[in-house]
């Protein structure tokens, strides 16, 4: 049974421009993300912290954190994939660490560098560590990985077991090739809402093959409570081949307004947003409600 109201968390700081060949100012994200305020979203992916080498476009984590509006009452997270970030993001007060494990060994490997094992051992170290940030784990390659393919629901549910032994506050499934279809959501969802009824799931879902919006109602339906989106639908993983962007924030909001379904956030606002993000980074963005608009139409005076 599908809740009446989601969360929506914004990730286009995050994974909406970390793949983006433009690199934005620190005061260009700051602006992007007061945008993502104003439209009414109050929790946020706003930075990674990972080696700049590999994505220069979180060189700034700890600028773009620092620049943080803290009167709006919004909550911002931070994504981290070892020990190392983690203290990064620590030391900067954000709110949450977002801490990637990924479901597949040879990605796990390919995006932080080690084993799926030594990546639940730093969540485990982590954990012992954490009392002053919230800690959220996400399964990444949940549903498909780019260099193993299938990722069976048994190995899933045992990096999931594994990971929640060390107690984050929420679990979040990544579909971070796009790969997912609505069936697969409903097993993969329902499948930890029985392991441990009492976690709160977020998606994480890319469109790559046009399934994200089915995907995401497929999982409210099946009771995940929040879902990750950009606006525009920008993003893609600088370690995974061909992948490309996140559900669009404006097309999520379009559905789930039109659906009876609670967002809190402003489609006219978000498409404003979506349309200014466009322009900084000077191509096309994926987002269709941007480009159709809203309906009924705002009626003229
Ligand atoms: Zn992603």
């Amino acid at each position: 049974m599908t809740s009446d109201f989601c969360e929506i968390i914004e990730v286009s700081a995050r994974d909406g421009i970390q793949n983006e060949k433009t690199l934005l100012s620190t005061a260009q994200k700051l602006h992007l993300i007061g945008m993502a305020l104003d439209a009414g979203i109050r929790r946020m992916e706003v930075t990674s912290f990972v080696n700049p080498k590999r994505v220069p476009q979180m060189a700034d984590a700890e600028d773009v954190v620092a620049g943080l509006p803290r009167d709006w009452g919004a909550r911002y997270m931070g994504l981290t994939l070892n020990r190392r970030g983690f203290d990064r993001a620590v030391a900067t007060g954000l709110d949450e660490a977002n801490f990637v494990v990924v479901a597949s060994e040879t990605f796990n490997r390919k995006n932080q560098g080690v084993s799926t094992q030594e990546s639940i051992a730093a969540f485990s170290d982590i954990r012992k560590a954490a009392d002053v940030i919230e800690v959220a784990v996400t399964v990444a390659a949940a549903f498909g990985c780019p260099f193993e393919g299938e990722v069976p629901l048994a190995r899933l549910m045992q990096v999931v077991e594994a990971c929640m032994v060390h107690e984050p506050f929420e679990l979040a499934l990544a579909d971070t090739i796009g790969v997912a279809t609505p069936r697969d959501v409903t097993e993969r969802v329902g499948a930890v809402r029985r392991a441990f009824p009492d976690i709160p799931i977020r998606l994480h879902l890319h469109n790559t093959r046009n399934t994200g919006i089915a995907n995401a109602w497929a999982g409210l339906e099946a009771g995940a409570r929040s879902l990750d989106a950009s606006l525009g639908g920008v993003g893609g993983c600088p370690f995974a081949p061909r992948a490309t962007g996140n559900i669009a924030t404006e097309d999520l909001v379009y559905m789930l307004d039109r659906s009876g379904v609670r967002t809190n956030v402003s489609l006219d606002t978000a498409i404003a947003a979506a349309e200014w993000l466009e322009a900084q980074l000077g191509h096309d963005v994926p987002g269709q409600v941007m480009k159709a608009g809203g309906f009924p139409a705002p009626q003229a005076a």
